[in-house]
C-alpha cells in the first residue's frame, strides 16, 4: 500500500472487505473488485464527500461503494502521513485521526485555590481511578474529535492540515470540548464519564454560557505524569484570543459534539435518543492515550 498523492492510497494487493454475518456466526470476507472489468488488485482509494471513492488501475473506472467510507480512507491517509503501516479499517476506527501540533507542551502553574472551594472538593471526590476528571475529559474530547475529523468532510477540511485545515483549531476546539465536559461534570457533581451527557456539553458551549467555559481552569494536581490543568500555550490562547478565533473554536467544538451525538445515535443498536448519548459511549473503541500529545514538561 502506498500514498499515491495526498488524498489517494494505492494498494499493492487486494482490499478485503470483512463483514460480520450473524446467521452463519462468522465473518464474510470478499475482495473489492471493479464492477466494469473485475480487477481486484492495485485499486486506489480516495474520498468523495463522506464516501470512499475506488479507482480501477486497468480500465480507469471510478465508483463509490457503501462498504468503503471516507472515514476508512482518512485513517489510512493519516497513518501513511505518520509513516505507519495500516490495513483497510472495514468501518472500524484503527487509529486516532488527530493532527499533531508541534509547540511547547509545558503545563501552566496550578491555579490558586482554597480548601473550601466546591470545585476542589468535587475534584478530590473524583479521584477514585487513575487521573483527574480533567484528564478523562481530555481523552474523551480527543477521541470524539478524531471520529469527527475522520468522518465529516466539513470538519476534516477545516481541522486537518493536509486537507487545508488548521492543527491549532483542531487542538483548541478539542480543549474546549474537554472543558465543556469538565464543566458539565462539575455541575452534575459527576465522578465518572458515564454520567456526562454530550447534549448538555453542547448547551454549555452556547454563545453566552461558553464564556464561563473559556475562563475555566481545572485545579487539582494529582499525578505528576498527567496533565491536570491547561498547558501554558492553551491558557494564553484562551486569555488573548481574538473574538473571531474564539468564536470559530467554539462553533467547531459544538460541531464535534453534535456530530458525535448524531453518529452515536445512528450507529446504536438500541434505540437511543440524542439526549441519552454519554461521553463514555464509545470508550471501547478508544485507543490507549498517555496524554503525551497534551503535555511534556511540568513547571
Ligand atoms: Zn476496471
Amino acid at each position: 500500500m502506498a500514498l499515491a498523492d495526498w488524498g489517494h492510497i494505492q494498494f499493492s494487493g487486494e482490499i478485503t472487505i470483512t463483514r460480520y454475518v450473524g446467521e452463519i456466526g462468522d465473518d464474510l470476507r470478499e475482495p473489492l473488485h471493479c464492477p466494469e472489468c473485475g480487477t481486484a488488485e492495485r485499486l486506489t482509494l480516495g474520498t468523495q464527500g463522506d464516501e470512499g471513492l475506488v479507482v480501477c488501475p486497468i480500465c480507469g473506472h471510478e465508483w463509490t461503494d457503501s462498504r468503503v467510507t471516507a472515514r476508512d480512507v482518512r485513517q489510512m491517509l493519516h497513518l501513511a502521513a505518520m509513516g505507519q503501516p495500516s490495513a483497510f479499517p472495514n468501518g472500524q476506527m484503527q487509529t486516532v485521526v488527530f493532527p499533531p501540533l508541534d509547540e511547547d507542551r509545558t503545563l501552566a502553574p496550578q491555579p490558586e485555590w482554597v480548601d473550601d472551594d466546591p470545585r476542589v472538593r468535587w475534584e478530590l471526590g473524583c479521584l477514585i481511578s487513575t487521573g483527574t476528571m480533567f484528564t478523562h475529559c481530555l481523552r474523551a474530547a480527543r477521541h470524539l474529535s478524531s471520529f469527527a475529523i475522520a468522518s465529516d468532510t466539513g470538519v476534516y477540511t477545516r481541522l486537518y492540515p493536509q486537507a487545508g485545515g488548521s492543527a491549532v483549531d483542531a487542538h483548541m476546539a478539542t480543549v474546549l470540548v474537554a472543558l465543556s465536559l469538565y464543566e458539565i461534570a462539575f455541575q452534575a457533581r459527576a465522578t465518572k464519564m458515564f454520567e456526562i451527557r454530550l447534549a448538555q456539553a453542547v448547551s454549555a458551549l452556547g454563545p453566552e454560557r461558553a464564556r464561563r467555559v473559556k475562563d475555566l481552569r481545572p485545579i487539582f494536581d494529582f499525578d505528576p505524569d498527567a496533565p491536570c490543568h491547561l498547558r501554558v500555550t492553551d491558557a494564553n490562547r484562551m486569555d488573548t484570543a481574538e473574538a473571531h478565533d474564539w468564536e470559530r473554536w467554539r462553533r467547531t467544538a459544538v460541531e464535534i459534539l453534535e456530530f458525535s451525538i448524531q453518529d452515536i445515535v445512528n450507529h446504536s443498536h438500541l434505540s437511543k435518543s440524542a439526549d441519552e448519548v454519554r461521553a463514555s459511549d464509545r470508550e471501547r473503541q478508544w485507543y490507549p492515550d498517555d496524554l503525551t500529545w497534551y503535555t511534556g514538561n511540568r513547571v
